[in-house]
């Protein structure tokens, strides 16, 4: 066990402060990652100010962060696909228990024994798995992922979750060249959605509540914005969509976009309003529509993901921010002010 460098929450009401938590000592499947960056995902809000406890409740001090990039100081000797120097990235998931019928389909992200990168059960020292708000973390080589070395690394950071989420659905729903595809909201998960999108060659029309969100959608890659808002906008697209993300985590109409579909169109949520939401059966009926959810995906679509990041340049846009202003930088996630994910350059760690 080794004393790694972090930042924590006591309570649920309490700010980040700099402290010390134990990391194991690296077991011969373990790659031991000194992490650059870490992006701030909404889920680690959550965690943090306990807002899931109903689900998950959040154990103190929590340290969170799952969108971890960085470099490979140390291998166990059995590790085989990496080597100290490499690149390496970690997302939502460290372990799982490799068995059940979703691991043996390579979708970890459903095994009921897997376990989280914050906030779960740390089968190896006890209490509870501590996340990427860290100068490095030990993770299990077969939760590693190989990063691109073409890429920003700051950008790089939130594909472990931001991306994975809003890449997943759309390779299960078939997003190919020549299919139309909506994505509502522009946010960290929104904006990784058109990127996709755009670069499996469909049409992508943006939905937005603020028109200010026009132009940056265009430029990351939109064909055409709706502002959802104008009832006669969204009518001339009514039973046109193949595919619809919803990134929107807030309360809203989805009868709206579930009528956009055509046939067998599909509707995929990878938001979550806190309460339920009403839909209307006759929208689903009529032309077989389908409502689905996503969570994330699975190691090996991850780094399917992360090597198609790579031949096409995709990075998440963030803004690049020191740990000391994290507390801040979750005030303003708050507000939506950023565009569109902060990541936290963990050299600034260091100086703690
Ligand atoms: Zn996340
Ligand atoms: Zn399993």
């Amino acid at each position: 066990m080794y004393n790694a460098k972090a930042y924590s929450v006591a309570g649920a009401t309490s700010p980040f402060s700099p402290t010390g938590i134990p990391r194991r000592d690296t077991t011969e499947h373990d790659v031991r990652i000194d992490i650059l960056f870490c992006g701030i995902c909404h889920s680690d809000l959550h965690t943090v100010r306990n807002e899931w406890s109903s689900v998950m409740p959040t154990v103190y001090p929590c340290v969170p962060g799952h969108e971890i990039v960085g470099r490979v100081a140390q291998v166990g000797s059995a590790v085989t696909k990496f080597q100290p120097g490499d690149l390496a990235g970690v997302g939502c998931l460290v372990d799982s228990d490799h068995t059940c019928p979703s691991c043996r389909a390579d979708l970890e992200q459903f095994c009921r024994n897997a376990t989280f990168t914050y906030n779960s059960q740390d089968k190896h020292l006890g209490g509870v798995t501590y996340g990427g708000y860290s100068d490095s973390i030990v993770v299990d080589e077969r939760f590693v992922l190989r990063v691109p070395s073409n890429l920003d690394l700051a950008g790089v950071a939130p594909l472990h979750c931001a991306g994975i989420t809003t890449y997943s659905p759309m390779r299960r729903w078939g997003v190919t060249k020549g299919r139309k595809v909506g994505v509502v909201g522009l946010g960290g998960l929104g904006h990784m959605g058109v990127k996709f999108a755009r670069a499996f060659g469909a049409h992508v029309v943006v939905f937005t509540i603020s028109p200010g969100k026009k132009e940056d959608a265009l430029r990351l890659g939109a064909d055409e914005v709706v502002i959802s808002r104008n009832a006669n906008e969204m009518k001339k697209h009514a039973g046109s969509f193949d595919f619809i993300l919803d990134a929107v985590s807030a309360d809203h109409d989805i009868n709206a976009y579930i009528n956009l579909l055509g046939r067998d169109g599909n509707l995929t949520l990878v938001g979550a309003p806190s309460r339920p939401l009403p839909v209307s059966a006759f929208g689903l009926l009529f032309g077989r529509r389908s409502l689905s959810g996503s969570l994330i995906g699975g190691i090996a679509e991850t780094q399917e993901m992360l090597d198609f990041c790579g031949v096409h340049n995709i990075t998440s846009d963030v803004e690049v921010i020191p740990i000391q202003k994290v507390n801040e930088a979750y005030e303003r996630l708050l507000k939506s002010d950023v565009k569109y994910r902060f990541a936290i350059d963990m050299a600034s760690l260091k100086s703690e």
